[in-house]
């Protein structure tokens, strides 16, 4: 073990927020050892600014919780966690931790409950990158590095603590943890991985909860640079263990995508991880879509059920939360509104709760080269900033056009489908079809029915900004009163 000074790894307490400083001081006033570890000393190290920070000690949780009392909380099962608010801050608190005992882990080796408790050194050798396993001590102004693990942060590698073999093993998500962090730190992988990540390794994925590895998928869509990790993901056979059917050629549409959230992040912007999942099972979708069609199912049902189809497949990898099934559905949906709207229905839907998002994966779309687009997405992007009189022409000139096009052609299949014509305003999703579907707990059903209902709320009060004597209220052939038309799903 070596001591480094802080400074020297330029390091200074100026860097931190004062809820870890908080969080340090005040187990070390209590009289318990108190680290700084993880991703925050080494984001640190290498001039990047950490995403969070995580905070261990001797403390176990029920000392930490005497320590901070209300401000704290003990959570987890397998890992008997404190997390500790700090302001408006919350920081992950743990204790170090011991090998665990053997009755514990799976026919495997996987880790199945691990809260034996134990030394510096034994929580250093359970770490899983020397990067990660560093502790620092900012009070004291000191580095403790167990393995010169500063070497690593040097020679930009990452070298899995132990064999290699065993410790993905005892946490196949170690696998998913090393292309993340080759991709985000851009750094190499050590020799000793690369010869034991085999296609027969990945397959220990299959044993990992598929809740786990949503929560996995959602880090690697979210870190910033989610185009340089796809091609490994693929190389190194995670790919199809992630996603159910999906092939391992990335379409214009995925890799245009995943630029595109890479941006979005360096911007500050949010992202929405579920959008990446629509981008990728898009395809899946439309085959889905083809194949119901083709048995002769309704164009509107073929694609609900498509929905379903496609994302109770996924679920088998990763378990994606309801609310972000919805929403990706209701996306999906969304593409067949905007590509064929009713005229009546332009400014209704501009003003969907579900519109943002939708029509950003009409853009991307019409981006990477689909022509089914029909170049509607630019067509929506160039209506959002028209003005009031400007909107009024663009629709009468579309209403023009679709009048001419539906002249020229009649067509039932799905493609045409897609492309909208059943302009009628319905709920996007049922969610009604996804409950019988797959079961749920009724808590969190009824969270995002009440969501919808807040959704509704707002869209009918948007659409009942039109003027009654707007050019589209005095068509003939509008008979309904716009203020009536329903959005969201059916209850
Ligand atoms: P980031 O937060 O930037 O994604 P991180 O390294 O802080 O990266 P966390 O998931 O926050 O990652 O974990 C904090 C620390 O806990 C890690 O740095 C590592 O030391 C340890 N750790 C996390 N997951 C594992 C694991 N599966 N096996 C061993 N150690 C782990
Ligand atoms: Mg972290």
């Amino acid at each position: 073990m070596q001591t480094l000074h802080a400074s020297k790894c330029g390091l200074s307490t100026a860097q931190l927020p004062s809820s870890i400083l908080d969080v340090i001081d005040s187990l070390t006033k209590a009289g318990y050892e108190a680290y700084i570890v993880g991703g925050g000393v080494r984001d640190l190290m290498l001039g990047l600014s950490p995403k969070d920070y995580d905070a261990v000690t001797d403390a176990t949780p029920a000392q930490i919780k005497e320590v901070f009392g209300r401000r704290c909380r003990i959570i987890g099962r397998r890992f008997e966690l404190a997390h500790v608010y700090s302001g408006r801050e919350l920081i992950e608190v743990a204790t170090f931790r011991a090998p665990p005992k053997k009755a514990v882990t799976s026919a495997a080796g996987m880790i199945l409950r691990d809260n034996n408790w134990g030394t510096i050194e034994q929580d250093f050798a359970r770490r899983d990158f020397s990067i990660n396993a560093m502790y620092y001590q900012p009070r004291k102004g000191e580095v403790l590095d167990f393995c010169n693990a500063v070497d690593d942060i040097k020679n930009k590698t990452l070298r899995l603590l132990g064999d290699p073999a065993l410790r993905f093993e005892e946490d196949p998500v170690r696998m998913l943890r090393t292309l993340r962090f080759a991709a985000k730190l851009n750094f190499s992988i050590d020799p000793d991985i690369l010869e034991i990540f085999t296609p027969e390794m990945t397959q220990l994925l299959r044993d990992v909860s598929p809740h786990r590895l949503y929560d996995e998928s959602q880090k690697l869509f979210t870190m910033g640079h989610l185009h340089r990790v796809m091609p490994m993901l693929i190389d190194f056979g995670i790919w199809n263990q992630l996603f159910a059917d999906l092939p391992t050629d990335i379409t214009a549409f995925i890799e245009h995508a995943a630029k595109n959230t890479d941006q979005r992040i360096q911007m500050g912007k949010t992202i929405n991880p579920a959008f990446f999942y629509a981008v990728l099972l898009w395809k899946p979708f439309l085959e889905r879509c083809e194949a119901h069609l083709a048995k002769g199912v309704a164009p509107a049902e073929a694609r609900a059920q498509a929905g379903l189809d496609v994302l109770k497949r996924q679920a088998t990898r990763t378990i994606i939360p309801r609310f972000a099934e919805t929403f990706i559905r209701e996306v999906w949906e969304m593409q067949t509104r905007l590509l064929n709207p009713k005229a009546q229905q332009i400014e209704a839907l501009s003003n969907h709760a579900r519109f943002r998002a939708g029509f950003d994966f009409l853009l991307l779309r019409e981006k990477s080269g689909d022509s089914s687009t029909l170049g509607m997405g630019v067509w929506w992007e160039a209506y959002q900033t028209m003005s009031g009189d400007e909107k009024e022409r663009a629709i009468s000139q579309y209403n023009r056009q679709r009048a001419k096009n539906r002249r020229k052609t009649v067509t039932t299949d799905v493609v045409e489908e897609l492309k909208g014509n059943t302009a009628t305003i319905e709920p996007l999703v049922k969610e009604s079809e996804s409950r019988s579907r797959r079961p749920r707990k009724s808590q969190s059903s009824s969270g995002s029915s009440q969501d919808f209902r807040g959704r509704e709320q707002r869209v009918k009060s948007n659409s009942g900004e039109i003027d009654a004597d707007h050019p589209i209220m005095k068509r003939k052939r509008v008979q309904r009163d716009l203020t009536k038309v329903v959005f969201g799903p059916t209850k």
